[in-house]
């Protein structure tokens, strides 16, 4: 399994960065966010499987997104609350069948670490609604190096007015 080893590569090299953003996300528990609504009401506004994916930090099927055959130029939003997280300018075919990118819009997501499966990871969620949208790792392609591994249930897709990206 090519992929978990390369996720395990990827979450220890993360170890440190990590730390030091997880200890400024701190701050930013639930109600905190710009956008927060109770668990009623974001089972109102959400599908059940963006409520699972945002509130609960379930993972999707791989494979399963639509958003993986999406090549349009646009912007990636969050499902939960609109904001826009992604360029298309910056998504990859990563082959892990998730929706990835090299890099977020500038102040669109915060990470936290995440021990869920035994070892440590960097998920990432929404800047504004502080919803899950997935986890970050260093085996992505240039420029960066990030790979943002992302639930595509979570996002949404605006294509670019006049095809611009
Ligand atoms: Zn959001």
């Amino acid at each position: 399994m090519t992929f978990d080893r390369r996720t395990l590569l990827g979450s220890c090299g993360m170890l440190a960065v990590s730390a030091l953003v997880g200890g400024t996300a701190a701050g930013a528990g639930p109600g905190r966010f710009e956008v927060t609504l109770s668990d009623a009401e974001w089972r109102k506004r959400l599908t059940p499987a963006q409520y699972a994916v945002l509130r609960q930090a379930a993972t999707e099927r791989p494979g399963s997104s639509p958003l993986l055959n999406e090549h349009r130029k646009g912007t990636f939003t969050c499902a939960g609350c609109a904001l826009p997280l992604y360029s298309s300018a910056t998504k990859f075919d990563s082959g892990t069948g998730w929706p990835s990118f090299w890099q977020p819009l500038p102040n669109a997501v915060r990470t936290s670490t995440d021990t869920k499966l035994g070892y440590e990871r960097t998920e990432v969620h929404c800047r504004r609604c502080g919803g899950h949208l997935g986890h970050v790792f260093d085996d992505g392609p240039p420029p960066t190096g990030k790979r943002y591994c992302m639930d595509g249930v979570a996002l949404q897709f605006a294509p670019a007015k006049g095809g611009k990206a």
